[in-house]
């Protein structure tokens, strides 16, 4: 006849200590967040090589706790333009790595320092081509890095051409 199969004797003292806990409800007052944070915090110390939070000057959990929370939603969020443009707002330049902002009126991208204004600026808005293209009023092929100006009607043609078509106008 077979032995009978032995209790585990760890199993059923864990399925005990769990039932207790469910039926306790204090033993649940741990929430998952804390378990989470005192992990969080656990590698944090052990990345900067910091024993203990007591360092008054130092409070990881402060990290922790920024960590876990929700970001604050930034209306309009500063960017580093990644190409040359020109600010619609004072009409001068953007250059690469400049800090832009999308105007909240416009939807375009001007200087940081340009998302109060409140008048465009007069001059045309003239940029340096990156794409070969064709310009609409003479016909011919705009190269990469020759300076264009975007004309209501033609898009991005020549600025010499955009110059003279003012002057004739
Ligand atoms: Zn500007
Ligand atoms: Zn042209």
């Amino acid at each position: 006849m077979a032995k009978p199969i032995p209790f585990n004797r760890r199993w059923l003292q864990n399925q005990q200590a769990r039932a207790e806990a469910a039926a306790d409800p204090t033993a649940a007052a741990t929430p998952v967040v804390r378990e989470q944070a005192q992990q969080l915090q656990a590698i944090i110390c052990a990345a900067l090589n910091v024993l203990e939070p007591d360092d008054e000057a130092f409070d990881p959990m402060a990290l922790v706790r920024a960590y876990l929370q929700e970001p604050p939603r930034e209306a309009d969020p500063v960017l580093y333009a990644r190409f040359e443009s020109q600010c619609p707002g004072c009409g001068e330049p953007i250059r690469v790595g400049d800090p832009i902002v999308r105007h909240q009126q416009w939807g375009r991208y001007v200087h940081a320092h340009c998302r109060n204004r409140q008048q465009r600026a007069a001059v045309a808005y003239t940029i340096v081509a990156r794409y070969p293209g064709i310009c609409r009023h003479c016909g011919q092929p705009v190269h990469p890095g020759e300076r264009i100006t975007q004309v209501r009607g033609l898009g991005w043609i020549h600025e010499a051409c955009a110059q003279q078509r003012q002057r004739d106008s």
